[in-house]
């Protein structure tokens, strides 16, 4: 729907989901900062997800060695305080200097029951917060296979869509990450992934606009890997990667970049 040569800034981050303790995380952060490069950075967003517990020592390690990454958190919850016993809020997140939450992932909505209506209202504590929600929507094998990932898409896109603030839009980042593709090794293709990401781009553009809907940055997310990660980035509607497992090792990490680096030449 669009074309190359109009292509967003890629954003690549990386969802360490319930893993390293803050110690552990601390290292990994270190890590990530000896190997990036300014060439693989410079062309290319970096986002790094770690646990609540972490986020405090990750944002040391990042500010205090001026790391070419931003903070991102993995959820958040609806209400900025109150009596919520166990849920941490944007607003807490915010003073951390968190710049992206991810909302939605598909194991919230599978293993929590987030519905679309509490990830809805996750996107705006997000956004009222001034920070960037990652929407993550994505279809399950059984809804693919019976032919109704579009429908599955255009509904999770609309109902958090519906929700937020409509100039909003153009900032947030919208994460296609179909379900049989998390944690599986096996990707969705280039032509898949690009088909999704384009009818994502396509319901973007009839809820709030052609504008809004060219600048928002649509990632993709499933087994991706160092080498998967320039030709998924060379699709015309693919402006990014989230990556869980390749994540936790910086080595992969850093390949993944450099590779999405590549990809904007
Ligand atoms: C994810 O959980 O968001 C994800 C994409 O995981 P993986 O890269 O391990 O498939």
């Amino acid at each position: 729907m669009t074309d190359a040569g109009s292509k967003r800034r890629p954003l690549v981050s990386g969802n360490w989901k319930m893993n390293f303790d803050h110690l552990q995380a601390i290292h990994a952060a270190r890590d990530l900062g000896l190997r990036v490069q300014p060439a693989d950075a410079g062309p290319v967003d970096i986002s790094v997800h770690p646990p609540f517990t972490d986020l405090r020592s990750v944002q040391s390690v990042i500010e205090g060695e001026g790391l070419p990454i931003a903070l991102g958190a993995q959820n958040c919850a609806v209400e900025d305080s109150g009596a919520f016993t166990g849920e941490v809020s944007a607003a807490m997140l915010a003073k951390l200097h968190v710049e992206y939450v991810i909302v939605g992932h598909s194991e919230r909505r599978q293993l929590f029951g987030e519905s679309d209506e509490v990830v809805a209202a996750k996107l705006k504590a997000v956004l009222r917060n001034g920070m960037t929600p990652i929407f993550c929507v994505g279809e399950t094998v059984d809804e693919r296979e019976v032919g109704l990932t579009r429908d599955r898409l255009a509904s999770q896109v609309e109902h958090g869509l519906g929700a937020v603030p409509q100039g909003a839009v153009a900032t947030m980042v919208i994460a296609y990450e179909p379900v049989w593709a998390i944690g599986t090794g096996q990707p969705a293709t280039p032509e898949d992934a690009q088909e999704a990401c384009s009818w994502i781009r396509e319901v973007v553009a009839r809820s709030v606009g052609a504008d809004p809907a060219g600048q928002v940055r649509i990632q993709y997310g499933g087994s991706v890997n160092a080498d998967n990660t320039e030709p998924l980035l060379r699709c015309a509607d693919v402006d990014g990667v989230l990556v869980g497992g390749a994540s936790l090792d910086a080595a992969a990490f850093v390949g993944i970049v450099r590779a999405a680096a590549i990809a904007t030449r």
